[in-house]
């Protein structure tokens, strides 16, 4: 696929306009013009989660929220059995065989193939396809653009429907092609959230029964703002799976049994005092968080449906000093970030969201606040930081779905 339409001038825009997606796709490839009938576009969303962080691989509490800022594919079905995916971003085309994944290339179609490796091994349908993918979510930045790209692949490879099974089977699927294929060993949350995403509404997951329930965040006079540092991740992967490691450590040390038998979901807050005279002081101020972050989740669950913002935000500074300073997945430009939105009258909550390490913060925000927020974090953070901020204003939004 060959056209002087690509790189398009403004993926972002593409990304929330299926038609226009569509209309790219049937400029660029042979295939769809043959079949313009045939063109189908799905789309599926990113995530900020509000609270209750490194706790989904705990087997404890979180509350994400899917958002109106994700990725979108214009795809043709084919009966090849070939996929070929273009990014409007760059013009980019990368493909595989269904048939014969090859190996891992190191490079963002490692996440579609992934997707289709997990897919089969479910033993759902894969069918081929000839597409273009357009995003207005930042990638890399703590928003699940992973999450986001593995569903809207597994709808593109299903003929651009859902594939036939229920919206936690797709995420577990998600999850699986990240962790067996990718190799990044993440929880269920990205992909719960990218799945059963659902407009107004947060969603509580306890992440051992996979029970969860859709909390109403109707509030007009609400908005959630995310602030992105701009600051690249460091470390990441590495620092990602020594915390894995250290809270395995402390749940066996706690609940005895080998390392990845025991979770911390089943430690008490009393149970960690005991123990901790026992405990790696590291391990344990790890372990403290997981503990005390899972409390939060539900109390902040029980303050939104008792209107009581003030205690949301209360839990959300609680959230971050702890993430700073025992979890330390903080860094200076993020706890900037946290300072400065607090400083801002009708910022009701801050908190750094997703993995850590940079990336974004999440802030609940008094609607009326939403342009005081924007210039203080404007005027302040290049100051202290020397980066570039953005602020993304996001609403709760519906999972990943079949768009035109
Ligand atoms: P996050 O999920 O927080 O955004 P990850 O590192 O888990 O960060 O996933 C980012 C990766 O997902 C990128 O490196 C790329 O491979 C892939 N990706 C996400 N969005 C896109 C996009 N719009 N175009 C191409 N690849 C993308
Ligand atoms: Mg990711």
């Amino acid at each position: 696929m060959t056209s002087s339409a690509l790189p398009h001038p403004d993926p972002a825009a593409l990304a929330r306009d299926p038609r226009a997606l569509a209309d790219l796709l049937l400029a660029i490839s042979n295939e769809a013009a043959a079949r313009p009938a045939d063109v189908r576009v799905v789309h599926a969303p990113g995530r900020v989660n509000l609270i209750g962080e490194h706790t989904d691989y705990n087997l404890g509490f979180v509350l994400p929220v899917a958002i109106d800022l994700g990725i979108a594919i214009a795809l043709v079905p084919t009966a090849d059995r070939r996929v070929e995916l273009t990014l409007a971003a760059t013009g980019e085309t990368l493909g595989f065989n269904l048939d014969d994944l090859g190996p891992k290339r190191g490079a963002w179609i490692d996440y579609v193939a992934a997707t289709a490796w997990a897919l089969a091994e479910r033993g759902l349908q894969t069918q081929g396809f000839r597409g273009v993918l357009a995003s207005d979510l930042p990638q890399g930045s703590g928003l699940s653009s992973s999450a986001a790209l593995e569903l809207c692949s597994s709808l593109a490879l299903s003929g651009g429907e859902l594939p036939a099974t229920d919206r936690m089977t797709l995420a577990q699927t998600a999850q699986r092609a990240e962790n067996g294929y990718v190799g990044v060993n993440c929880g269920l949350m990205d992909q719960f959230a990218s799945s059963l995403g659902r407009p107004g509404h947060a969603l509580l997951l306890d992440c051992r029964s996979l029970e969860h329930r859709a909390i109403p965040m109707a509030d007009p006079d609400l908005a959630l703002v995310a602030c992105h540092s701009g600051s690249p991740r460091k470390l990441e992967t590495s620092a990602y799976n020594e915390r894995r490691s250290q809270c395995e450590a402390a749940a066996a040390a706690i609940l005895g049994g080998e390392p990845g038998e025991a979770s911390l979901r089943d430690v008490t807050a009393a149970m960690l005092e005991e123990a901790r005279p026992r405990l790696d002081p590291v391990v344990a101020a790890r372990a403290e968080h997981i503990v005390h972050e899972n409390g939060r989740v539900l109390a902040a669950v029980a303050a939104f449906e008792a209107g009581d913002l003030a205690e949301v935000g209360r839990l959300f500074g609680a959230s971050h000093a702890s993430m700073r300073d025992l979890f330390e997945i903080s860094s200076p430009e993020l706890d900037a970030l946290v300072e400065i939105a607090s400083g801002v009258d009708g910022v009701i909550g801050a908190r750094l969201t997703g993995a850590g390490f940079g990336g974004c913060t999440i802030n609940l925000v008094r609607r009326s606040a939403v342009p005081a927020l924007r210039e203080a974090v404007m005027r302040d953070y290049p100051a202290r930081t020397g980066l570039a901020p953005r602020v993304l204003e996001v609403a709760a939004s519906a999972g990943a779905r079949r768009v035109l």
